[in-house]
């Protein structure tokens, strides 16, 4: 990502304003992150060697509730986007109607370069070097790129041997034994294809003809795939990081996921192999983007058939993208929505872990599917009344919930008030 990233993220709050009842004030205290924690490891490596590494915590916003956000481990890691990628979380947790505010974390690092108990040791350093200012109340991260349950495990373990209190509700994503949820594996995809029947239904799609196309077919994409296919939706193209397959009739999922599982690539299925370039461009009723950033861009979107896009993936389309999507009509169901099933089964595991009960598998789905229905139609309507793409009506709406909560402790107006 850019180092203008943060910028690129503040425009959002500008475009959100213009349709937000926001204060000024308010639109001015969500342009700086309230707390951001620079912190270097130095861990003794497996030959006896002692090696630095830097790392990071944002806490953006928690006037919500506590700061909620992954840690990535990546070379690419930086300041401006791991405060970017917290000022999304803020929007994202808004949104979503969560009692959280925006967080996130990361360290400058390639983990493939690292053994498993160095591995061990700098995620149990992170830990330590941010535990005065994690904790349930106050900031509870969770995975995101390149880290997974078991390091949110160490982690957790690490926060409980310095407090002396076994704290699972310090982090969430963890293993299922450790006090993780059930249904989070699928709690993204599942999110969003809740999202895509209720848009199914405003828009009086019927099951059968509704044709869809996966760029990205990982753990989000399959999960949607599976889902969408049985309740009679086609998927008729996916796609992985080697390229991608299309059959005009439709794949049986279970058996495209066996392909990639078995030979490396959903390309080795039956069907015309195709580019990840062109399955965005394929004449389909549903896109879905579900892999990696900046895929539908000024140079493509002009081209694309489809009549919805349901972004999985986070920042799949650009600014000059939504433009002209919008201006041909085009739904975009944006990433802070479309993909907030995750941090909302996140918040149902900080939930269990505080209370100490633990849901079955029906009641998070059902859990998850109200709350994505509610927030989805808020979202459509509010677009549809303003005309306003439902990008700019997400982020409006959860400007608005910032501003409610904000703005209950006191505006201009109400301290000048005599
Ligand atoms: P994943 O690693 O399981 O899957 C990613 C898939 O994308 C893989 O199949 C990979 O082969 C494919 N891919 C890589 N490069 C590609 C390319 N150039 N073109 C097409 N496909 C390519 O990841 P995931 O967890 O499914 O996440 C996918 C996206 O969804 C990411 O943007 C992530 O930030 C976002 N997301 C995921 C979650 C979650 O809970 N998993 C939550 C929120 C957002």
């Amino acid at each position: 990502m850019s180092t203008d990233i943060f910028a690129e993220a503040l425009k959002r709050l500008d475009l959100a304003a213009e349709h937000s009842k926001a204060a000024p004030e308010t639109v001015e205290r969500l342009r700086h992150a309230r707390r951001f924690l620079e912190v270097s490891l130095s861990i003794r490596m497996d030959d006896g060697s002692l090696r630095t590494f830097t790392g990071y915590r944002c806490q953006y916003d928690d006037t919500r509730g506590p700061a909620k956000g992954g840690i990535r481990y990546h070379p690419d890691v930086s300041a401006g986007e791991v405060r970017a990628l917290a000022f999304w979380m803020t929007f994202k947790c808004a949104v979503a109607g969560l009692p959280y505010g925006g967080g996130k974390g990361g360290i400058i690092v390639d983990p493939r370069s690292l053994s498993r108990l160095e591995l061990e040791r700098l995620s149990r350093a992170y830990m330590r070097a941010i535990a005065p200012i994690v904790g349930p109340e106050q900031d509870v991260p969770a995975p995101d790129v390149y880290t997974n349950a078991t390091i949110m495990a160490w982690m957790m373990d690490e926060y409980s041997l310095i407090t002396g209190r076994r704290t699972p509700a310090v982090i969430t994503g963890k293993p299922i034994a450790l006090g993780g949820s059930l249904g989070r594996d699928d709690a993204t995809g599942r999110g969003g294809f809740y999202q895509m029947l209720e848009l199914a239904r405003r828009r009086g799609w019927d099951a059968g003809k509704t044709t869809i196309a996966i760029q990205g077919f990982g753990n989000a994409g399959q999960h949607f795939a599976k889902l969408a296919e049985a309740s009679g939706y086609r998927i008729v193209a996916a796609s992985d990081s080697k390229g991608g397959i299309y059959n005009p009739e439709g794949f049986t999922v279970d058996a495209l996921i066996d392909v990639k599982d078995r030979q490396g690539s959903v390309t080795k299925a039956v069907g015309k192999v195709i580019s990840n370039a062109e399955i965005l461009e394929l004449d389909v009723d549903v896109l879905v983007p579900a892999a990696l950033e900046n895929q539908l861009t000024g140079a493509n979107a002009a081209n694309v058939k489809a009549k919805a896009v349901i972004e999985l993936a986070n920042g799949p389309t650009t600014a000059d993208a939504d433009a002209v999507l919008h201006q041909r009509g085009v739904t975009v169901v944006p990433d802070i929505l479309a993909n907030s099933g995750g941090v909302t089964v996140s918040y149902f595991e900080w939930c269990q872990n505080l209370a100490g009960w633990y849901w079955p598998v029906e009641l998070v789905h059902e859990r998850l599917r109200e709350r994505m229905v509610a927030e989805f139609n808020t979202v459509a309507d509010f677009a549809e009344q303003r005309k306003i793409p439902m990008r700019t009506a997400a982020y409006a709406h959860a400007l608005d919930r910032l501003a409610e909560a904000h703005e209950s402790m006191g505006t201009k107006e109400w301290f000048s008030a005599r």
